[in-house]
């Protein structure tokens, strides 16, 4: 395998763990120089019965996401690859009943059940089994990854970090007060350094890039191009659960720094080119107007006259994608062009959404048994935008990521129910999908009632919901 570099298209040698190009700084791809060899090894069918069969193995290392080794990183070795129970995450249809009010085939494919209940540990899992094998090829007695972070990243990165041990150390970046309590509680957890700065994920990814620049450490973000090979694996179980069949599907994926968008893409890519797939999905990018500039360069419909240009993000419920300079967007511009050419027009697209409807889509997707967190809210949303301007057939299924699990985000879900969001997210709370606890009696009362306490908490609770004796 080599990185080749998206900005002036130099090859390097991946006995070096590195994040950009030496010449020019663009970003790298990691590109298997055996990959067209491997369609005259097996048939589109055969690489099917492959993974299909693998299922059911039990070679810990084929389990998660290497269930597709060959098509990720066929270098590592089995001993190398670290298997924390990511991957193979159930997609789940929508409730009926929300399927009914959507009016669309849709399912949402959980990667909060993963480990650190992120789709991070797609790429960190990968990432890791790649670090592990240069650090016993180069004996390396000290490794220090670092990375800067919305929350996820850190939380995946940490976790993986304290299972290998050592000499893999890990220290993460994240912006003081923009991460969850529970995010924040991960990485603590798994006893990585915790550094804070004041601002946003941007400022923080700035500093990291000058540390990986100057210092010996190992960088995490998806900058590492090892991490995007790992993520790759949402798309390959995507196609493998609708049976290798993927005509008349649209992916919806949240974009913040751009490299979900890049992995899911290039995984379906690849699978088209070796005969697994037949026919692309259609990807569709969801970003909030408040950090959205992958939507503003598509929204331009002539592709000459597209201009990129960061923007400065405000305040977002979709906070794990609040990122105004996304590090893999020459990425995605490489690769849509491609999923264009093979897919037809419209076979990439962005889709831009208000916070109130990342919220009000979070709320109303969990009411009905999903565990979505506000990105996969923003991917419902982005749903519903698409259909509104009439992106979207009715006859096509739509697979939307939950990225992360709802417990991470419960705070956004708190403002929601008791209207407490500061006026820079400008959402504002649909009533009829509150809710709050309701305290049936005070601890004084358990006091005073003594040994009627029982008989008289189920005689107030009967009549709160209105149950008739029997
Ligand atoms: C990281 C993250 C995103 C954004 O993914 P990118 O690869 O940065 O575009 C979305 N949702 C969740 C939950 C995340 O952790
Ligand atoms: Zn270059």
């Amino acid at each position: 395998m080599e990185y080749v570099c998206l900005g002036c298209g130099a090859r390097h040698s991946i006995d070096e763990l590195l994040y950009t190009c030496p010449s020019c700084g663009g970003v790298f791809l990691l590109e298997d120089l055996d990959f067209d060899h491997l369609a005259d090894h097996r048939s589109g069918d055969d690489w099917r019965t492959l993974f299909d069969s693998r299922a059911s193995t039990r070679c810990r290392s084929l389990r998660g996401i290497f269930r597709f080794y060959e098509l990720m990183a066929p270098v590592l070795e089995e001993d190398d690859i670290i298997y924390l129970g990511e991957g193979n995450t159930p997609v789940v249809d929508a409730s009926p009943a929300l399927e009914r009010s959507v009016g669309q085939r849709f399912a949402y494919k959980n990667d909060g059940q993963n480990p650190s209940a992120s789709f991070k540990d797609r790429g960190m899992a990968c990432a890791f089994s790649y670090l592990r094998a240069l650090v016993r090829k180069h004996g390396w007695d000290e490794v220090l990854t670092i990375c800067a972070s919305t929350g996820d990243t850190s939380a995946a990165a940490a976790l993986y970090a304290s299972y290998v041990g050592s000499p893999i150390k890990s220290a993460v970046i994240l912006p003081h007060g923009k991460v969850t309590p529970q995010q924040l509680s991960q990485p603590l957890g798994s006893g990585a350094t915790v550094l804070e700065i004041p601002g946003v994920f941007d400022d923080c990814m700035k500093v990291v890039e000058h540390l990986a620049e100057n210092y010996r450490v190992a960088l995490l973000n998806s900058k590492n191009s090892w991490r995007i090979l790992g993520q790759e694996s949402y798309a390959f179980e995507v196609a493998q659960w609708y049976g290798w069949d993927m005509a008349g599907k649209c992916v919806f994926v949240p974009i913040g720094n751009a490299g979900n968008i890049t992995a899911v893409m290039s995984g379906f890519l690849k699978m088209h080119r070796l005969g697994i797939i037949d026919a692309l999905p259609r990807v569709f990018g969801v970003q909030s107007h408040h950090a959205d500039p992958v939507y503003r360069y598509y929204s331009v419909e002539d592709p000459r006259q597209r201009h990129y240009e960061p923007v400065t993000v405000q305040p977002s419920v979709a906070q794990a994608a609040m990122i105004g300079n996304p590090v893999s967007f020459p990425r995605v511009r490489h690769l849509a062009e491609r999923f264009e050419a093979l897919g037809g027009p419209g076979a990439f697209q962005v889709v831009q959404v208000t916070e109130q409807a990342i919220m009000d889509s979070m709320i109303r997707a969990n009411r009905h048994g999903h565990i979505a967190c506000t990105q996969g809210g923003e991917c419902l949303a982005g749903l519903l935008r698409a259909k509104e301007l009439g992106l979207v057939d009715k006859d096509e299924t739509a697979v939307l990521d939950a990225t992360a699990h709802s417990l991470k985000f419960s705070g956004f879900q708190d403002m929601y129910f008791t209207n407490g969001f500061p006026p820079a997210y400008g959402v504002t709370p649909d009533a009829t999908l509150g809710n709050a606890p309701s305290l049936v009696l005070h601890d004084e009362d358990k006091v005073a009632l003594a040994e009627k306490y029982t008989v008289e908490a189920a005689q107030r609770i009967a009549a709160k919901l209105g149950l008739a004796g029997k």
